[in-house]
C-alpha cells in the first residue's frame, strides 16, 4: 500500500471500531474526530510526514479504547498487524495503556515510561497529549471539577518531561497549550 492508501485504509478501519464511541465532553463528538485531529496535527503542524507515525496515530486509541477482554485484544492485535504490519502494531501498542490495571497505576506508567518509547512513540504521545488539552480547553468531560481538570493539566506536564526532544515545533505548541488551560481553568478556581 501507498502511505496515502494505508492512511485511508487507517481512517475507514479506525472509524469502524470507534463508531458508537463520543468523546468525553458535553458536545456529543465523536470520537473518531480525536485520532484524526491527533494524525493531522503531527502532519500540519508539527511537519511530520512519515507514513508509519501518521498510520499509527489514527490507529493509536482502537486498541486501547474498543476492546474488552484479552482474547479480542489477541484478535485486534493480528488483525492490525495483518492489515497494516507489525511496525505499525508496535507502534500503536507503544501509545498503548494497559487497561487491566487501575487508572491510577496507568497514569504514574506513563510518567515513568515516557522517556523509554521510541523517537515515533513519543512524538504520537505529545500530539496526543496536545489534542487532548485543547478538548479540555473548549469542551471538558462534563463530570470534571474545576481542581480534576488542573490535575490533569499537571500530569500531562509529568508525562511530556520524558517525551520531550523529538519535535521542537510540537513541542512548543505544547507548552502554549498548557499555558492556556491553566489560565483558562486558573482563573475559574480563583473565581469559585
Ligand atoms: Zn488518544
Amino acid at each position: 500500500m501507498t502511505g496515502s492508501a494505508q492512511l485511508l485504509k487507517a481512517l475507514e478501519y479506525a472509524s469502524h471500531r470507534h463508531r458508537t464511541q463520543k468523546r468525553k465532553g458535553t458536545r456529543n463528538i465523536p470520537f473518531i474526530n480525536h485520532p484524526i485531529q491527533v494524525a493531522s496535527l503531527l502532519a500540519n503542524e508539527g511537519g511530520e510526514t512519515d507514513p508509519v507515525l501518521l498510520t499509527a496515530a489514527v490507529l493509536h486509541d482502537v486498541i486501547e479504547d474498543t476492546v474488552n477482554s484479552a482474547e479480542e485484544r489477541t484478535e485486534l492485535m493480528n488483525e492490525i498487524s495483518g492489515i497494516f504490519g507489525d511496525e505499525i502494531l508496535a507502534l500503536t501498542m507503544e501509545v498503548t495503556d494497559d487497561k487491566t490495571l487501575e487508572k491510577k497505576v496507568r497514569k504514574q506508567l506513563q510518567v515513568e515510561h515516557a522517556n523509554n518509547k521510541s523517537l515515533r512513540a513519543k512524538k504520537l504521545k505529545i500530539a496526543d497529549k496536545i489534542t487532548n488539552l485543547r478538548d479540555i480547553i473548549i469542551d471538558p468531560p462534563g463530570w470534571w471539577s474545576n481542581d480534576r481538570i488542573l490535575e490533569y493539566i499537571s500530569w500531562a506536564e509529568q508525562v511530556f518531561e520524558g517525551l520531550k526532544g523529538v519535535n521542537p515545533v510540537l513541542e512548543d505548541i505544547f507548552r502554549k497549550t498548557v499555558a492556556e488551560a491553566r489560565f483558562k481553568y486558573m482563573s475559574q478556581s480563583a473565581e469559585n
